[in-house]
């Protein structure tokens, strides 16, 4: 009688195995993070331009007042963030999707039509622009961090990760640290200046890495930037890290890229556990989120 029992049971076992276990896996698979935005910022100032002037003559036409943003955070993603497509005529051409034309028939005396011109709402335009579920979630994700400036907001959104795709890595571990200042203009203590790199906050003592091959150019103590390593790289690059707690690297040794060049601390000109990072070519500070 045991004996009878235990095939059946071995081979319901082998089909919750085989047909449970790989549903069980597709739905936890896809209901990870459901917008993904892989590259920042967006567009360039030029660029960006487009839009501006795309809506605004749009809204001087219909009186209307159709957003640059929203057109801007949708092109995003229908170009994949690859701007090199972009143009003014297209993005006129994605404004007049945020226009309704409305004819109005009123049969009086004689017979008159009014044109009116109604604006047509984020979430339809992304319907009749035929946009997944994911792009519809990336579009608002972009909208999120399109500031004033026209790139990016002051908030970096949950769904961004680093893409890791070109020629640097993240300098932090994963999931160990928190964007806290972007590169580009601030006001610092009511002074107006400009941010030359990418702050993270992150406990003390978290292994920073070499963001890629190179040579250690400079280490050690440097002012404002407390203990500092500067790395030079292939085409004219270099990544500096600034304020750590501890440096693992001396002047002239080569680095690999992810090795552990030294530790996340406060030295220096600064009010907490964070690492500055910064990217330079040609001694020109860039901002970093546009390498991942
Ligand atoms: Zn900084």
């Amino acid at each position: 009688m045991a004996g009878t029992t235990m095939v059946p049971e071995r081979i319901l076992r082998v089909i919750i195995l085989a047909v449970f276990m790989p549903v069980t896996f597709l739905a936890v698979f896809f209901a990870a993070p459901a917008a993904m935005v892989h590259t920042v910022p967006m567009a360039e100032a030029k660029q960006v331009e487009y839009y501006l002037q795309a809506a605004s003559e749009v809204n001087e036409k219909y009186g209307l007042e159709v957003k640059w943003q929203e057109i801007l955070a949708l092109d995003t993603v229908l170009l994949g963030q690859n701007f090199s497509q972009s143009s003014v005529e297209r993005a006129k051409r994605l404004a007049a999707e945020f226009v309704q034309k409305e004819v109005v028939e009123t049969e009086e005396v004689e017979a008159k039509v009014n044109v009116l011109y109604k604006q047509v709402p984020l979430d339809k335009v992304m319907v009749a622009c035929r946009l997944s579920s994911e792009q519809k979630d990336q579009v608002s994700l972009f909208l999120k961090m399109i500031g004033s400036r026209g790139l990016v907001s002051d908030v970096i959104p949950d769904g961004w990760v680093p893409s890791g795709r070109g020629q640097f890595i993240w300098p932090l571990p994963k999931g160990q640290y928190t964007i806290t200042s972007l590169f580009g203009p601030r006001v610092l203590n009511g002074v107006a200046g400009f941010h030359r790199g990418l702050d993270m906050g992150a406990p003390q003592g978290t292994p920073i890495f070499a963001a890629a091959d190179g040579t250690v150019i400079n280490c050690g103590w440097l002012g404002q930037a407390g203990r500092a390593i500067i790395v030079r790289h292939a085409g004219e690059f270099e990544t500096r890290y600034y304020h750590l707690s501890r440096i693992n690297v001396r002047a002239g040794q080569t680095v690999k890229q992810g090795t552990v060049i030294g530790l996340v601390g406060s030295t220096g000109n600064s009010t907490g556990n964070h690492l500055h990072f910064e990217i330079r070519r040609r001694k020109t500070a860039l901002d970093p989120l546009s390498f991942y």
